[in-house]
């Protein structure tokens, strides 16, 4: 059929997979189209997700840290929050990341197309362009043909089906915006998004409840982690409502009347100024009109791909939060790289042996890799190592000797399979231990490494050298 636009390449969704796997695309040669309906480049990540969010828990982590200087001896004031220079501050750290991936596409000559893309066939998108900051249709169309295409479409905020449609209602986005302080909140979900944001209002002055249907609060981690992240928290929340639910929400002038059931519920129904809807993601892949193309996608959006990122159709492949958990923006990145060079023909496979998840709350929980509870669940007989940061000459220093450092190793093969932290700056101190499981080190690897002294990346090196007499007679 008849095309604007005629490409080797077509990229769908210009998030962490689908920037990265265009670049790619085009450093191997290929004429690249990217197609994004929003103004920038980025995606969640860079515009309503990982970036924003860390900005402003920046902000907020120096101010508590501030706080926290009078028992040393220095006491500041009253924090005075100007929140629209505090807005301003997180939005030029998006447009300096969110620019630059302009300027990388452009030095590519990666054609972008703005606008909502829709497969009309296996190799032609129709794009319903857009303008404006969010996704306006023009009313234009254009055709796109492809030899190959990446869909990157991503994943949107689960909603909840009986909360009101209100302003007062947020999602992450919203919160991110950071319209309001308000004095009440409630956060439904203990996942990482709702725990960062929690954090981020907390330490403005928000007072916070939070409720989970589940037992724990980031399930994914081991509860020892969360134990220590729990006993420095306590003081930041009202309620940590466990294994409850909320039931019903009336949107009323005085504020969000919330009602729950479950183990911890509150008798009486609760006030807020502010929810915020954290309870999960889904994926964008009923959206694009991938029937038209033949891929198939399952009941919940997700496309299923092989270990090259191919769907069921040979040529099309996908990548990042499209195609499942865990929906991790440096697991999107890896999975385009993927994808773009099995599409240039290469041999490259996607086979991680870990893909780390941090929260980067305070203090922050970090871990890769296998954690216990897999472990467990699999049979695998482990050994492990836990170095306190309370015998951390740094961590002690800092005033902050609340965490700890855990290395688990295979017993049978002694090579390193799993690895988690607690404390601050452990979503930077984990990587050594990503390093470790990824190259099949054993635990005398890092414990014969020396470590610079006094630092908190010393305690990775502390929990190693605890194997020392456990694996001397190393296979
Ligand atoms: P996305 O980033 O979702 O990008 C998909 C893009 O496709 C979007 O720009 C969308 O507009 C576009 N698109 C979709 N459909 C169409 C269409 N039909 N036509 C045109 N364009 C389309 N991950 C981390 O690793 N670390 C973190 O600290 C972190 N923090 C987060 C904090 C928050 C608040 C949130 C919400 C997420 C966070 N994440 C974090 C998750 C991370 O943002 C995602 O895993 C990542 O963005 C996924 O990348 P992606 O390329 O698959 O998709």
């Amino acid at each position: 059929g008849g095309a604007d636009l005629e490409c080797e390449m077509l990229v769908l969704g210009a998030g962490p997979g689908g920037y990265s796997a265009a670049f790619r695309a085009a450093d191997l040669g290929m004429k690249t189209v990217l197609v994004e309906r929003y103004a920038t480049l980025g995606g969640v990540c860079l515009n309503v997700g990982c970036i924003p969010s860390k900005a402003l828990l920046h902000v907020t982590a120096v101010t508590d840290a501030a706080k926290g200087m009078a028992e040393h001896g220095i006491a500041f004031g009253k924090p005075k929050i100007d929140l629209d220079k505090l807005r301003g501050w997180k939005e030029k750290v998006v447009g300096k990341l969110t620019g630059g991936l302009a300027g990388m596409a452009k030095a590519r000559k990666v054609r972008t197309v703005r606008g909502v893309g829709k497969f009309l066939d296996p190799h032609h998108l129709e794009v319903a362009l857009t303008s404006g900051d969010g996704q306006e249709p023009t009313g234009d169309k254009q055709v796109v043909k492809f030899d190959k295409c990446i869909i990157a479409a991503g994943s949107q905020s689960v909603k909840l089906p009986f909360i009101p449609d209100d302003p007062r209602v947020v999602d992450s986005t919203g919160a991110l915006e950071l319209t309001t302080i308000p004095k009440r909140m409630l956060v439904i979900g203990g996942g990482i998004i709702g725990l960062e944001m929690a954090t981020v209002y907390s330490s403005l002055g928000t007072r916070i409840d939070v409720v989970e249907m589940l037992d724990g609060l980031m399930t994914g981690a081991d509860r020892d982690l969360v134990k220590v992240w729990e006993k420095v928290n306590t003081p930041r929340f009202d309620k940590v409502m466990l294994k409850t639910r909320t039931t019903d929400v009336k949107a009323q002038k005085n504020g969000l009347k919330v009602s729950f059931e479950g183990d911890n519920a509150p008798t009486e129904p609760q006030l807020y100024d502010m929810i915020l809807q954290s309870v999960g993601r889904t994926p964008n892949g009923n959206k694009i009109g991938a029937e038209n193309a033949g891929v198939a996608v399952d009941e919940r959006g997700f496309i299923a791909t092989d270990k090259q990122m191919r769907t069921n159709v040979g040529h099309i492949f996908a990548i990042g939060d499209i195609i499942g958990q865990p929906m991790l923006a440096h697991k999107a990145v890896h999975e385009a790289h993927v994808a773009a060079e099995a599409a240039a023909g290469q041999k490259s496979f996607f086979d991680a042996r870990q893909i780390p998840s941090v929260a980067y709350t305070d203090p922050e929980v970090a871990w890769a890799g296998k954690t216990e509870a897999e472990c467990k669940a699999e049979g695998i007989k482990y050994g492990k190592a836990v170095f306190p940061w309370a015998a951390s000459g740094r961590a002690i220093a800092n005033g902050r000797d609340e965490g700890f450092t855990k290395v688990l190793f295979d017993e049978e093969t002694h090579r390193i399979i799993g690895g988690a932290i607690v404390g601050t700056q452990a979503g930077d101190l984990i990587s050594e231990l990503c390093l470790a499981i990824e190259m099949g080190c054993d635990p005398v690897d890092i414990g014969k490494t020396i470590h610079p002294h006094p630092t908190l990346g010393e305690s990775v090196g502390m929990a190693a050298e605890l194997f020392e007499g456990v694996c001397t007679d190393l296979p």
